[in-house]
C-alpha cells in the first residue's frame, strides 16, 4: 500500500519539508519525556498529547513506528545545582527511586485519562549509566571533551571550530554563547569557556545518586541520556526527534553536539517542537507557580476556571490550535471546546443510527471531499485545527442527512461504508478523542439497550399505550437522554 505524502515543519532546517523515512514504511521517533520529580501540569500534557496525535497519525497512515519516550530520573539540575529528583526525595523523605516511581505512575495515569497511546519503549536514564559512560569516553577519545577534577566537559569551541554546526538548531551564535553560562553547575570556573557543558559530573560526598566511572564517582549530565537512549533504540540517525520548544536550547542543541561529537552523525533528520501552553498569557511552568493541574481542571477547583471540564473537552481544546502555536488556557475557550466536543460525539451517534438505502450517488463527491480534507490537513504538519474544521463539515452533512435536508439515498453504498468506517476512526484512532458520556465507555452495550428501549416505546405507541410510552420518555429524560422522532424512526442523544 502506498503511504500518503506527509509534510513536516523541520526545526533544524526551519522549512516545511516532504517527509522521507530512512527505511521505507518504518519510522523511528524519539520524544523527550518528563522529569519525574513532581506531578505533571497541563503544559506537559499539551506537549505529550501533541506527540501522541502525531504517533497516532503516523500509524494510521500505515507506518510501522517505534516510538521511544524516555523518563528523566537523574541529571536534570535545578538552579544552584541540586538534582530535581534528589530535591523531591529530600522534601518528601523518600528514596530517590521512590520519587521516580511515584511520579512516573502519576504521569502514566494522566496519560491514560487523556486517552494517549503508550510508547513502544520508555527507557530511564538511570538504567543506561554504562552506555552514558561509554559515550563520554567516545567524545573524549574524539577530542571534543576534557576532564577537570573528576568532571568531564564538552568543548563547545573546539567542536564548533571543526564541525561548524553548534547553534544550528536553536539559532544561537557561538560567539554570543562564549560569554554566556547556561547550566546549573556550581563549579563554573572549571570550564574552559562559559558555553561548555558537563557531560559527566563529579559527585559531592553527600550527593544521593552517583555511580563509579573512569573519572571517579559521579553522575551523567542531563543532555547525555537522550543522545544515548535514542542511539541505542533507534540507531545513530533516526527519523523524528521531538520535545517542547523550551528544550531546543540547551538540551537539544547539546544532544546534537554529543551525537556528532561521538559518532560523527546528526541524530535525527526531522526535529519537531511543540509550543507552550500559557495561562494568563504566561508560560505554564512549575517553577513560576503558574500552573493548573489536570485534577484541578477536571474538578473545577481552581480560581482560573468557572467549572470542571472533562479530559476529552480539555483535549479537544488543545487540538483546536496547531502544536507549534502558543495556546492560552481560558475559561471561555474551554466552554466553547466543551460544546464542540459534545457536537462531535453526538454526530457519531447520529451516524450510527442512519438508515441508508442507496438510490443514487449525486452526493458522493461532497462527502468524499470532506473526508479527504481531514487527512490532507493532518498530513500538512499535523494541522489539527484545520482537520477538526473539516470534521465539522462532515458533522453538518450527517445532521442534514438525519434531518432530511440532504437525501441520504443519494450516496452510494461504497461512500456510505467509507463514511461509517473512516469518520469514527478519524475521531478516535487519529485524534484520540473518545466518548466519555456513554456507559463507562461501553458504547456498544448502551446502543443495544437503547435500541431495545426504543423498540418497546414504539410498540407501546403502536398499541396506543400512551402511559407506557410517556413513562419511557420521561425516564430517559431523567438520565439526560432525549428521544427524537425523525423521518425513518426514532433517534436519541444526550441532552
Ligand atoms: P519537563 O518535565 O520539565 O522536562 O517537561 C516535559 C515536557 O513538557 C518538555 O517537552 C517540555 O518542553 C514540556 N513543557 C513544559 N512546560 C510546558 C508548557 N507550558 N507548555 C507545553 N509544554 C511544556
Ligand atoms: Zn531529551
Amino acid at each position: 500500500m502506498e503511504i500518503k505524502d506527509l509534510y513536516l515543519q523541520n526545526s533544524l532546517t526551519k522549512q516545511k519539508e516532504k517527509f522521507t523515512p530512512i527505511n521505507e514504511g518504518y519510522i523511528g521517533m524519539y520524544v523527550c519525556g518528563p522529569t519525574v520529580y513532581s506531578d505533571v501540569h497541563l503544559g506537559n500534557v499539551r506537549t505529550f498529547t501533541s506527540f501522541d496525535i502525531m504517533y497516532r497519525c503516523l500509524l494510521y497512515l500505515g507506518y510501522k513506528v517505534r516510538y521511544v519516550r524516555n523518563i528523566t530520573d537523574v541529571g536534570h539540575l535545578l538552579d544552584g545545582g541540586e538534582d530535581r529528583i534528589s530535591k523531591g526525595a529530600r522534601l518528601e523523605k523518600l528514596e530517590p527511586m521512590e520519587v521516580v516511581q511515584k511520579y512516573t505512575n502519576g504521569f502514566h495515569k494522566i496519560m491514560d485519562i487523556f486517552h494517549t497511546k503508550k510508547p513502544s519503549i520508555e527507557p530511564r536514564a538511570t538504567q543506561h549509566i554504562l552506555e552514558q559512560i561509554e559515550m563520554v569516553q567516545q567524545i573524549l577519545d574524539n577530542g571534543y571533551a576534557y576532564i577537570k577534577d573528576g568532571s568531564v566537559y564538552f568543548d563547545t569551541l573546539k567542536f564548533n571550530e571543526e564541525k561548524k554546526v553548534y547553534g544550528n538548531l536553536s539559532g544561537r551564535i557561538i560567539e554570543d554563547l562564549l560569554t554566556e553560562t547556561r547550566d546549573n553547575l556550581k563549579k563554573q570556573d572549571q570550564k574552559r569557556h562559559p558555553s561548555d557543558f558537563a557531560i559527566w559530573m563529579k559527585a559531592d560526598p553527600d550527593h544521593l545518586m552517583k555511580w563509579n566511572s573512569p573519572w571517579g564517582e559521579g553522575f551523567p549530565g542531563w543532555h547525555l541520556e537522550c543522545s544515548v537512549m535514542s542511539t541505542k533504540y533507534l540507531g545513530e540517525t533516526f527519523d523524528i526527534h521531538g520535545g517542547g520548544n523550551d528544550l531546543k536550547f540547551p538540551h537539544h542543541e547539546n544532544e546534537i553536539a554529543q551525537n556528532i561529537g561521538s559518532c560523527g552523525c546528526q541524530p535525527s533528520n526531522y526535529w519537531l517542537h511543540t509550543n507552550m501552553l500559557l495561562m494568563n498569557g504566561k508560560k505554564m511552568s512549575k517553577s513560576d507557580g503558574n500552573t493548573i493541574s489536570p485534577d484541578e481542571l477536571f474538578t473545577g477547583d481552581s480560581p482560573h476556571v468557572s467549572k470542571g471540564y472533562s479530559p476529552m473537552a480539555v483535549k479537544f481544546f488543545m487540538l483546536q490550535s496547531h502544536y507549534s502555536s502558543t495556546l492560552d488556557l481560558t475559561d471561555d475557550a474551554l466552554l466553547a471546546s466543551e460544546k464542540g466536543y459534545k457536537r462531535l460525539m453526538e454526530s457519531l451517534k447520529t451516524l450510527g443510527q442512519l438508515n441508508h438505502k442507496s438510490v443514487g450517488n449525486s452526493l458522493d463527491l461532497e462527502v468524499n471531499e470532506a473526508l479527504d480534507e481531514f487527512m490532507n490537513h493532518m498530513c500538512d504538519d499535523f494541522n489539527t485545527p484545520r482537520a477538526i474544521a473539516s470534521l465539522f463539515e462532515v458533522v453538518t452533512k450527517i445532521n442534514s442527512f438525519n434531518e432530511g435536508h440532504l437525501d441520504l439515498a443519494q450516496i452510494s453504498d461504497e461512500t456510505f461504508a467509507r463514511l461509517k468506517k473512516e469518520y469514527p476512526e478519524f475521531i478516535d484512532d487519529v485524534l484520540g478523542l473518545k466518548d466519555e458520556n456513554i456507559g463507562g465507555g461501553n458504547s456498544e452495550a448502551l446502543d443495544g439497550v437503547m435500541e431495545l428501549v426504543l423498540d418497546l416505546r414504539q410498540e407501546a405507541r403502536a398499541n396506543k399505550d400512551w402511559g407506557t410510552a410517556d413513562k419511557i420518555r420521561d425516564g430517559l429524560s431523567k438520565s439526560k437522554i432525549v428521544v427524537k422522532d425523525v423521518k425513518d424512526g426514532t433517534n436519541w442523544t444526550f441532552s
